[in-house]
């Protein structure tokens, strides 16, 4: 785990022949309100807790789990780090809230050759993946969460509620699968995703200041050129139709 600048921590994912999502952990020390943006794949809690421990952080700290969305590699091991930090709600955008709630899995699994694969090897039961949703976000939000503001941004297309993290102020931005470096996007062929809503979702984040770009994978980028996010988004446009 490192700290990226004050009140942001990153949690690199630990890939197996799935991968796992980084984790962030964003407020200021001492905040006592800090969140947990995407807990990873399952068997990875323990690590995940671990890394948050090693950096001086008392869990009792982390007030929340929030999702930039519900994929496996990401919910896989929210249930093992509640039974660490029961106390944390969990809050995910209005259109994967429903389906969480009701154990319609579809969004978490993606596709169903994928989703038998998983529960094969994985031991995973039907409903493994049923939480109840303290908050559910719309996009437009002013987040003050540990002594920041983190705008939510709705930017579905990968999965129908992906949500983005902005920090205005410090130019950071959490695109969870949406965004990556090296000009990638998210996949958009699974349960829910959409070529043209991903076009947009790119085109709204393309119009925002950004320095710090910290998604769900691959390389995380300190100073990020401006007009990358952009160019991503030309480069990909034939092809998000
Ligand atoms: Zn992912
Ligand atoms: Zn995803």
């Amino acid at each position: 785990m490192t700290q990226m600048t004050e009140g942001v921590y990153f949690i690199e994912g630990q890939d197996e022949f799935i991968p796992d999502s980084h984790a962030y952990v964003v407020g200021r020390p001492g905040s006592q309100d800090l969140s947990l943006i995407d807990p990873g794949l399952m068997g990875k809690g323990n690590y995940k807790i671990q890394s948050i421990q090693n950096l001086g952080i008392d869990l009792k700290e982390i007030t929340r789990i929030i999702m930039t969305h519900t994929h496996l590699d990401h919910i896989g091991c929210c249930a093992e780090i509640r039974e660490q930090i029961p106390w944390a709600e969990l809050w995910v955008h209005d259109i994967e809230a429903g389906p969480l709630e009701q154990g319609d899995e579809r969004t978490v699994y993606g596709m169903e050759m994928f989703q038998n694969m998983c529960m094969t090897q994985y031991n995973l039961k039907p409903g493994a993946f049923t939480f109840y949703v303290d908050r559910r976000l719309q996009g437009g939000e002013n987040l003050d969460i540990g002594g920041m503001t983190w705008e939510v941004l709705h930017i579905p297309g990968h999965s129908p509620g992906s949500i983005g993290l902005y920090n205005r102020l410090e130019k950071i931005l959490i695109p969870g699968d949406v965004v990556y470096a090296d000009y990638a996007i998210g996949r958009f062929d699974l349960h829910g995703a959409k070529g043209t809503e991903l076009k947009n979702s790119l085109l709204q984040l393309a119009g925002l200041e950004v320095n710090m770009l910290l998604p769900g994978h691959n390389r995380i980028v300190k100073d990020l050129p401006s007009g990358y996010i952009a160019e991503t988004a030309r480069q990909w446009a034939p092809y998000l139709t």
